[in-house]
Order: C-alpha cells, then sequence, then structure tokens
C-alpha cells in the first residue's frame, strides 16, 4: 500500500498542505475565505444539501481535502469577527490559535505525567494554581505545591461539565457516605437553591443526568435586575418542605442572558448560616477578575466554595477552554480511585482527580500560552477597554431609536426588543398601552428583524427567550419573549466596524419600523387582529 496517509516525518506536499490549511483559517480570520462576510447563509437544507454524501470508497487527493476545507470555512461562521454580536466567544487570540494548533502535534495525554504528559501536566497544574491567585482562594507556588490533593481545579471541556463537577463536588462533600451508598441511601432529598430566570441550563440539566432530578432544584425569585434575591433564598430555607435537604446554592456572576451579577456575599452571608456550599457561575464574569476596578462587580468570589470560569467565553481562547476550581483543594479526592496516592508526594497524575475524563488532550495550553501574551498588564487593558466598547455598542444602538432595553447595561452583553420610539410615541398618544396585540407585535418585530439580519450575514445579535423582569415592555414580569442580544467580545471595534454595524441596524430596522407602525395604526381603526408569531424556532442556548 502506498504510504500516503500516516507519516512519521511529512514529506514536502504535506508540509505544504498543512501550510496551505493554516493560510486557509488565517483568511477565515481575516474574512477573505468567506466573502468578507460574518456568515453566508445557508439554510439547514442548504447545508445538508452540500454535506450528504455516501461513505468514501476511495480515498481523496490532499487538493480534494483541501476543497473540502475551503468550502466549510466558506460557510462557518465567524465568532472572531468584530460584527459578529451574539456571543462574545471571540476566540481570536493568536497565542491561543498557534497553542491549539501545535497540541495537536504534541497530542499530550493530560491523564498522567509518567508516559503521557510530562511536562504538560505542570503546565496545566501551574494555569490551576494561577487561575486559584486570580478567583483570590488560597495557593501556592508550583514548585511547593506538596501533591495531587492541593491542586484544587480542573480543566473541562465547558462551563456545562464545569457546574456538573461543582455539583458533585458539594454534594460528596455534604454526604460522605456517598460515593459508596449511592443516591438512594440518604434520607432526604438532597436540594440545590437557585433563582428562576437568570440560571444558566446546565443546572437543570446536571440534577436530571446526575440524578438528583429536577424536584431537587429549589427554585426561587429573581429580582427585576436579573439577580437573585437574597431575600427569596432565605425564604425558601425557612419554608423548606419536610423531604427535602439543600447542599447548594448558585450564585451567578454574569447571567447567560443579561450579564448581570449577584451579590455574592449577601449568598455567602445566608450560606454560613445554612451551612450550605456557594457555587459562583462565573462562566462570564471570570474575566472581570484581570481588573481591579471591574474586579470589584465579582466582591466576595474568594469566599465562594466553588467557581465556574470559561475562557472561551469572552477571553478570547478557542473551545474547549473551561475551568472548576475549590476554595478547598483536597475536596477533588474524593473522585480518585488511590485517595492514598494522591496524597502522595511526588504524584501529578491529572487523572487521578478529574471526574468524568480519561484521555483528554493539552487544551490548558491556550489559555497559559495566552496569558504568557498578554501578561496581567495586558489582559486588565483588554477587558477595561470591551467595558468601554461595550458601552460603545449600547450607544450605537440606542441611538438608532429601534430597540427598548430591558436592563441597564452590565459588563458585555444586553437584551433587547425591537420596539421602535416612533411606535412606543404613537401608543402613548393612542392610548393604546395595554392591548395584548402589541404584545404580539413586539415579539413578531423582534423575530423578523433578528432573522433578516442573520441571514444578511453582516452584523449578528443572538436570538433568545427572555422574561421581562423590569416590566420595560408593560405586559408585566411573567411573559417570555423572543429578545435579541448584543454581546461584545472584542475589546476594539473600529470607528469603520461601529458605523458599518450602524447602517446595516438602519437599513433593516427601517423597513420594520415602517411595517410595524401601519400595524399599529391598524389598531386603531379596530381593523386589526394580530397573528401570533411567538412560537420561535431559532430561540438560542442563552434563553434555553
Ligand atoms: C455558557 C454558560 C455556561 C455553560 O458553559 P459552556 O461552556 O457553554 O458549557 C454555564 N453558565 C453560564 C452562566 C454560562 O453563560
Amino acid at each position: 500500500m502506498e504510504e500516503k496517509f500516516l507519516y512519521d516525518s511529512f514529506s514536502s506536499e504535506q508540509q505544504n498542505f498543512l501550510q496551505e490549511v493554516l493560510a486557509l483559517g488565517i483568511r477565515f480570520m481575516s474574512g477573505e475565505a468567506r466573502d468578507h462576510k460574518v456568515l453566508n447563509y445557508l439554510t439547514n437544507e442548504e447545508c445538508i444539501e452540500l454535506v450528504s454524501s455516501e461513505l468514501p470508497r476511495k480515498g481523496k487527493s490532499l487538493t480534494d481535502l483541501f476543497s473540502h476545507l475551503q468550502m466549510i470555512s466558506k460557510y462557518s461562521i465567524a465568532q472572531n469577527d468584530p460584527k459578529y454580536l451574539a456571543f462574545p466567544d471571540t476566540g481570536n487570540s493568536v497565542a491561543s490559535i498557534a497553542a491549539d494548533i501545535l497540541v495537536s502535534f504534541l497530542n499530550q495525554n493530560l491523564i498522567a505525567v509518567d508516559r503521557s504528559a510530562p511536562i504538560a501536566s505542570f503546565i496545566e497544574t501551574q494555569l490551576i494554581l494561577w487561575l486559584r491567585q486570580l478567583v483570590g482562594y488560597p495557593t501556592c507556588e508550583l514548585k511547593d505545591l506538596p501533591n495531587l490533593s492541593n491542586v484544587g481545579g480542573m480543566w473541562t471541556s465547558g462551563g456545562n461539565m464545569s457546574n456538573h463537577i461543582a455539583i458533585l463536588a458539594a454534594l460528596h462533600h455534604k454526604f460522605p457516605g456517598l460515593k459508596k451508598k449511592g443516591l438512594s441511601s440518604l434520607a432526604k432529598r438532597p436540594a440545590i437553591v437557585l433563582a428562576k430566570g437568570v440560571e444558566h441550563f446546565s443546572f437543570k440539566g446536571a440534577a436530571e443526568v446526575l440524578g438528583l432530578g429536577s424536584d431537587g432544584l429549589l427554585w426561587v425569585e429573581s429580582n427585576s435586575d436579573y439577580t437573585t434575591n437574597p431575600d427569596a433564598v432565605r425564604f425558601e430555607l425557612d419554608h423548606l418542605p419536610e423531604d427535602v435537604e439543600p447542599f447548594m446554592v448558585v450564585a451567578v456572576a454574569g447571567n447567560c442572558r443579561t450579564t448581570s451579577i449577584d451579590s455574592i456575599s449577601s449568598l455567602r452571608k445566608i450560606c454560613d448560616e445554612y451551612g450550605l456550599w456557594l457555587h459562583v457561575d462565573a462562566c462570564h464574569g471570570g474575566s472581570l477578575l484581570f481588573s481591579d476596578t471591574l474586579r470589584s462587580k465579582v466582591a466576595g468570589i474568594e469566599e465562594s466554595d466553588s467557581v465556574s470560569l470559561d475562557p472561551h467565553k469572552g477571553m478570547f481562547v478557542t473551545y474547549a477552554s473551561s475551568y472548576v476550581l475549590f476554595r478547598q483543594p483536597e475536596i477533588l479526592t474524593v473522585f480518585s480511585r488511590y485517595p492514598d496516592k494522591v496524597r502522595e508526594s511526588g504524584c501529578f497524575d491529572l487523572g487521578l482527580i478529574t471526574p468524568f475524563y480519561g484521555s483528554r488532550g493539552f487544551a490548558s495550553l491556550k489559555l497559559w500560552l495566552l496569558i504568557q501574551h498578554f501578561g496581567l498588564e495586558g489582559l486588565k487593558k483588554a477587558v477595561e477597554f470591551r467595558e468601554v466598547t461595550y458601552r460603545q455598542v449600547i450607544e450605537v444602538l440606542s441611538k438608532t431609536n429601534y430597540f427598548l432595553f430591558l436592563h441597564q447595561p452590565m459588563f458585555y452583553r444586553s437584551a433587547f426588543v425591537f420596539y421602535p420610539q416612533v411606535v412606543r410615541k404613537y401608543v402613548e398618544e393612542n392610548q393604546l398601552k395595554g392591548r395584548k396585540e402589541l404584545k404580539t407585535l413586539v415579539k413578531k418585530y423582534t423575530q423578523r428583524f433578528s432573522e433578516e439580519l442573520y441571514r444578511r450575514g453582516n452584523v449578528i445579535f443572538d436570538l433568545y427567550s427572555l422574561q421581562d423582569l423590569g416590566n420595560k415592555i408593560g405586559f408585566g414580569i411573567a411573559d417570555k419573549y423572543p429578545v435579541m442580544g448584543v454581546s461584545v467580545g472584542h475589546p476594539f471595534l473600529s470607528e469603520k466596524n461601529l458605523k458599518e454595524v450602524e447602517a446595516e441596524i438602519r437599513q433593516v430596522g427601517m423597513v420594520f419600523e415602517e411595517q410595524m407602525l401601519k400595524e399599529i395604526m391598524m389598531l386603531t381603526n379596530g381593523d386589526y387582529s394580530a397573528e401570533n408569531e411567538s412560537a420561535t424556532k431559532i430561540s438560542g442556548p442563552a434563553g434555553w
């Protein structure tokens, strides 16, 4: 057989191919490989048409492979593009991408040191110690680290998994016999207290998957500013059902819909009184740790028992990059197959303290190299500049007068509906407030505007569902609306970018503003019946 698929040392043709692929990646980032659009929109049917094929019988040439890769790049969405404003996952750090490329070549296995990941295990451990320091957890220098039981954190594939592991750790901490006897040995149902409407879907998912059941979640009210209401948490804890024993309270440091941040210290105080574990979901808020001034927004995070961080969201690292950390570092040893080994000096096999994972790659090199590249000073600048840029983007959106924001700006994400000022004025002047057709129209035009913008592919907002907790739209707080989200992941947007964003919004908004106003006018004539379009199928994960 011709040896052309696998090589210990690549032929010159293969080396050229690898370099071409690298150049393609660079052209994707710059926009050339995607016609300078954020997205070359295709319907699902069109995607399937392009992709659907039989299992290939004969192998293809590198040239053919390259054509595939070009096609895939052309139709991929560019989260790194400054006009992609749906999520903050820019993944555009040159250090992170460089590390990602090298990681494929190195192919280390972080399950163990010997024979698997000799130096990589220590890079990852050092990174975790740095992250502990940033959060404000007790830490030490790598050279003084006695053993694995003092690492106190782990890489995971995402915040979803980080939250799962934090729940498991809290559960085992509260019920030490669990590892042997299982959940059925518990006299009462273990439960997590968290606020409705600001939570990430991972908590319900975890409760269901980990055997707590969705009944193991005690939901409390949130405030009108999309934060957990500490009084509601306290009330819940004072009025528990007979057969329930809570073990964890969740604080959200930057929720996925509005990036609002809970009062961590209020929740800490309650947890201390009731003997509960405080988990801080800082998947979004984690980047604020790099700025002395912004850090005050997550004050008290160092007092939490565990924290989830998601550098692949808002910290320029490509997927997958998430970390879960524990104030008491030895917590993770509960999951070890060999608890004694973990406490031996000289044992640094990370696979002994990483539940759910066996073999896994060296993804941690990406964040490690990024931190080396920026330094703390660079990261501080980046997150502080982003705060300024976020306010500029909000300003651009506000001055079009097309949108109604559902909350005050937080730190990089805002939720809003399409409800132009001229329409609001008309409603006011003609005493149409409270007419339920209005609600339908806001939902309908928010979806239409967002969908049209998305298909055009020049500027992209998120679309998800959200309760109007501040009652800004005026129909109470119970209803969920399809809302758009603007997320600013880039620290810098050029003047040109901002102008292009504004022009695109105006071009699309103008048309819908006129249509919406016409429909509203029909309301005063009484010859209007709004068709309900609220059953949207394109609402994204932020509102799941
Ligand atoms: C995104 C997010 C998660 C889940 O993170 P993934 O990286 O998508 O798995 C958890 N919590 C919050 C608040 C999030 O925003």
